[in-house]
């Protein structure tokens, strides 16, 4: 069967998502706000007016949204796609989002003869725009086979980590360590440099030592360059680091490291920084210089 692809939520990741699977076959989009569609339906891709209208017109759903709350919205919204899903469509969320509210839409997608899958990503906008995120699938056996294909145009590893919700569980789990590495880079950085350190021979000790990781290098790179534009965002890093404690504390597990961590992150979003890259926890020093710790 050949499949028709639809592609709902063309944000920071979506677009760039889209615009790869544009390439090797036509594309049916969808996005809350229009004028984020205007750059891909330039490029052939076809605009549908509601997710509805999108899921009746395609045979694999793709979506990519912020939260818990925009899935719901976009899958069980009043034009949204459980409206228009028919017998065999497949539905693959990408968006971060919690297991358990994946299984809930997955299942009331079965009762509508659709089936489900979650296929969140990591890799960043830069993976994205090289189609080489690494992706995470929750999924039956059958439909991770159907759309491994799909999958291949927009990321370069691709794995089936288990049933429905399994993909989302991983993929908070992964978030959460590299939350913990975030912060904890931030912090060392700017001790260093309080204690006189410079930021060169930091990077070119730490990036280098039992310190290194992705996000040490780019707190490094973030702060040497003041760029806190946003790749992944302030309000994305912490909706996911909630997400993985409240999961935690709903499964009896004691993630006790998130659990201190999330507070400090609080702060640091309710300070200004909402909408900045996730990074910019580093100028969290700098926005209390004069405040009383
Ligand atoms: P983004 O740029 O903020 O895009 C969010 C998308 O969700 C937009 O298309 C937005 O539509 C849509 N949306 C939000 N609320 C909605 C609602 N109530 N109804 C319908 N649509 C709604 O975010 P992003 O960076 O692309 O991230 C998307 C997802 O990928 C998040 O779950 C994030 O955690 C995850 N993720 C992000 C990265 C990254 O590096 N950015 C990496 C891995 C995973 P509008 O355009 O109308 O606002």
């Amino acid at each position: 069967m050949e499949e028709r692809i639809g592609f709902v939520g063309l944000g920071i990741m979506g677009q760039r998502m889209a615009a790869n699977l544009l390439r090797h076959q036509p594309i049916n989009i969808y996005n809350r706000t229009k004028a984020r569609g205007e750059a891909l339906t330039a490029l052939g891709a076809v605009w549908c007016d509601s997710p509805e209208e999108l899921a009746r017109a395609s045979t694999i759903v793709l979506t990519m949204v912020s939260d818990d709350d925009a899935l719901r919205a976009v899958v069980e919204g009043d034009r949204g796609l459980l409206k228009g899903v028919g017998k065999g469509t497949l539905i693959v969320d990408h968006s971060t989002v919690s297991a358990s509210v994946t299984r809930d839409l997955a299942a009331k997608a079965r009762d509508r003869g659709a089936a489900w899958a979650d296929a969140p990503v990591t890799g960043g906008d830069i993976g994205a725009e090289k189609g080489t995120l690494t992706i995470m699938v929750g999924a039956d056996g059958q439909d991770f086979d159907r759309v491994r294909p799909v999958l291949q145009q927009m990321g370069q590893r691709i794995l089936h980590v288990g049933g429905v919700g399994q993909g989302q569980t991983l993929k908070l789990i992964s978030n959460m360590v590299s939350a913990l590495n975030l912060m904890a880079a931030a912090e060392g950085l700017q001790f260093g440099l309080h204690q006189g350190l410079a930021v060169d021979d930091m990077a070119a000790v730490m990036n280098f030592g039992s310190a290194q990781s992705f996000e040490l290098s780019k707190v490094l790179d973030r702060y040497t360059h003041a760029n806190f534009a946003p790749g992944f965002s302030v309000a994305n890093r912490l909706k996911d680091l909630r997400l993985a404690v409240a999961m935690a504390e709903t499964e009896g597990y004691p993630a006790d490291l998130a659990a201190c961590a999330l507070p400090l992150y609080e702060a640091h979003d309710r300070s200004g920084f909402h909408d900045q890259d996730e990074a910019s926890y580093v100028q969290r020093w700098d926005a209390q210089k004069g405040a009383k710790l």
